[in-house]
């Protein structure tokens, strides 16, 4: 009984319980998978003298350090303490380590900082969502990718949330080479069509990668100022029914993403299981449970959807099923 109290609460506190007795590795998230390298040399130092001095790296992006004895949880989580103000992490209380077992890292592929093909920082959008949604004890599983590269597996979330561009065609500029138009078609979805010598643009097939952007010799072509995104939704993996994330929004904002993702929060809380496994239970499982439309119902409540944006619906997920 008393083990199992503190192994909750050492969940809580971003401790993992270990296959060895007494010894535990300490996680250490980083949203948006971006980090000031000063930070490396913090959590070097606490590998070499709490830990086995070897770090594994997740694969939600974050640091995990083994080898810690469980009563030096103390003083690792007072030399975190830096790291955690460094990274801008929500904390409820000052020294007592990283929160929240239930919703995971917010992780992102590297975006527009440094990727040719990214629509936005992704780093940035999944900081501000971290600020919005932690901590949080429910099982929510975010990524965002800067472009339908996807290289950031987002489909596979709970909520996924890839980069578009509209992209804004300069006709003066075009010297009707086609490189957009082949570009497109074999690079993406084949939205452009060669109409008189000039590209014609398919709105409907357009998922907004910018090929034709990056493609095009004379810039004819050119990102759209403001940013657009698709939002996936109930994308999971694990034990039971894994299956890919569908299509919920396309070409909106993150207002509104923020605020779905918020909204959901409250209908996990109305609708989880009471029985769920430590209170756990992957977000795809209500909704198949309550029907679509009422999670549809929830997510959408006091959101503005734009004129701009395509809400995808009903929406029927295949996937595995055993
Ligand atoms: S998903 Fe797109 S933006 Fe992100 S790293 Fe891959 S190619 Fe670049
Ligand atoms: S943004 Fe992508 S899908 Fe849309 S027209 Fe350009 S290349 Fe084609
Ligand atoms: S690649 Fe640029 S210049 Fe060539 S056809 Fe397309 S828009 Fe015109």
């Amino acid at each position: 009984m008393m083990m199992d109290i503190n192994t909750k609460k050492i969940k809580k506190n971003a401790f993992r319980v270990t296959k060895e007795r007494g010894i535990t590795a300490s996680r250490v998230r980083v949203p948006g998978g971006h980090l000031d390298a000063q930070f490396l040399s913090m959590i070097q130092e606490i590998a070499q003298t709490y830990g086995n001095g070897t770090v594994h790296l997740t694969s939600r992006q974050g640091f995990e350090i083994p080898g810690i004895p469980f009563e030096k949880i103390p003083e690792v989580n007072a030399k975190l303490q830096p790291i955690i103000e460094g990274l801008g992490i929500n904390q409820p209380e000052k020294n007592k380590g990283y929160s929240a077992a239930g919703t995971r890292n917010i992780t992102a592929c590297i975006g527009n900082r440094v990727c040719p093909f990214a629509c936005y920082d992704t780093s940035s959008f999944a900081k501000r969502i971290e600020k919005a949604v932690f901590p949080h004890d429910l099982h929510f599983k975010i990524a965002l990718t800067g472009c339908p590269n996807d290289c950031a597996k987002v489909r596979m979330h709970d909520f996924g949330i890839m980069g578009m561009t509209l992209p804004q065609f300069e006709p003066d500029r075009c010297i009707s080479c086609g490189a957009c138009v082949r570009a497109c078609k074999k690079k993406s979805t084949g939205a452009l069509t060669g109409v008189n010598y000039r590209p014609q643009r398919d709105h409907q097939r357009c998922i907004g990668c910018g090929e034709c952007i990056i493609n095009c010799p004379n810039m004819a072509w050119t990102r759209s100022k403001k940013k657009y995104y698709r939002l996936t939704i109930m994308g999971r993996t694990g034990k039971k029914n894994p299956r890919l994330g569908e299509d919920f929004l396309k070409w909106t904002d993150e207002e509104t993403i923020t605020k779905i993702i918020l909204n959901t929060y409250d209908y996990v809380t109305e609708y989880i299981a009471k029985d769920a496994p430590g209170g756990k239970e992957h977000i795809g499982y209500i909704v198949d449970r309550t029907g679509f439309e009422e999670f549809k119902k929830w997510a959408l409540k006091d959101v503005n959807i734009s004129s701009e944006t395509e809400v995808l619906t009903p929406i029927y997920w295949k996937g595995v099923k055993y």
